[in-house]
């Protein structure tokens, strides 16, 4: 069989099972198994597949049918153009997360950040390579994520700190800004939600408790007692969760208090400063 041959027929065996980016998870996990890039794959497809690309290739194929997400099965996902590596156990980065820190990473200079619910670190760890902080930690209440934040870590030289902790439990100090992406869909919504991300992604990592909401309150609750005066609280939140979460905010002393858009033009984060304004 030709690696043309192979390619088509993951492809085929992949939009069989009705998954509808067949051809470019196929792609994907093509390259991901033989290294070629397109151009590469070009030049080749007339020749034989290795015996060992084949048998490799079958093996993800036969996982993306079991719905099991790309990025799970090549172990990266890329996010504000550095690659992160994932697992099932940690939330796979979103570009919508990309505009939390597009917006926070001119706040970060020079400052103390704080990052909750870490996961992979694509938060922490984008602001600490991207940007210049004096330092940055992130924590999560899962030791498996945060080996996954580690190797991120490690790998990327974000110099972060890495605490396990359930939320403030463990940090200790005070922090200029604080971010935090935190589980935020209601267990009705995600029995709704793909089989890739209902199936495979951490439910801890997705469940934000009835309302979808339990994490803003807590975080909103205890911020105050880890941020600096005038310091900012940074989340990125559901579409249409940005009224709750500017109330809680609002309540505890945030002023001002502002929304950014995601790309597809959703409420996606809220931004807040702490204490310095007069009622
Ligand atoms: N902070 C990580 C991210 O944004 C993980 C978020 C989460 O687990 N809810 O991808």
């Amino acid at each position: 069989m030709t690696n043309g041959e192979l390619l088509r027929l993951g492809t085929d065996a992949l939009a069989d099972r009705g998954i509808l980016e067949a051809k470019t998870d196929a792609w994907i996990l093509f390259s991901c198994v033989t290294g070629l890039s397109r151009a590469g794959y070009y030049l080749h497809s007339g020749e034989d597949a290795l015996p060992e690309w084949q048998e490799a290739y079958w093996e993800k194929i036969e996982m993306r049918k079991r719905r099991v997400p790309v990025q799970q099965i090549t172990g990266e996902q890329e996010f504000m153009g550095l690659p992160f590596s994932v697992n099932e156990n940690v939330l796979i980065p979103r570009q919508d997360t990309e505009v939390l820190v597009e917006a926070v990473l001119p706040m970060a200079e020079g400052k103390r950040v704080l990052d909750l619910c870490t996961g992979t670190g694509c938060i922490a760890i984008s602001l600490a390579v991207l940007g210049t902080p004096e330092c940055c930690v992130g924590t999560d209440v899962s030791r498996e994520a945060l080996r996954v934040a580690e190797h991120n870590n490690r790998q990327l030289g974000g110099g972060v700190s890495l605490i396990e902790s359930d939320l403030f439990e463990r940090v200790r100090g005070t922090f200029d800004l604080i971010v935090s992406n935190p589980p935020y869909i209601p267990p009705a919504v995600i029995n709704g939600l793909e089989e890739e991300v209902r199936e495979h992604e951490p439910r801890i990592a997705l469940d934000g408790g009835e309302d979808g909401l339990d994490f803003y309150r807590r975080i909103v609750a205890e911020a105050g007692g880890f941020l600096s005066p005038g310091g900012i609280l940074a989340f990125e939140i559901g579409h249409d969760q940005g009224g709750e979460v500017e109330r809680y905010m609002e309540k505890a002393g945030y002023c001002p208090i502002c929304r950014r858009k995601d790309y597809a033009g959703h409420d996606r984060v809220v931004i807040g400063e702490y204490g310095l304004c007069r009622q």
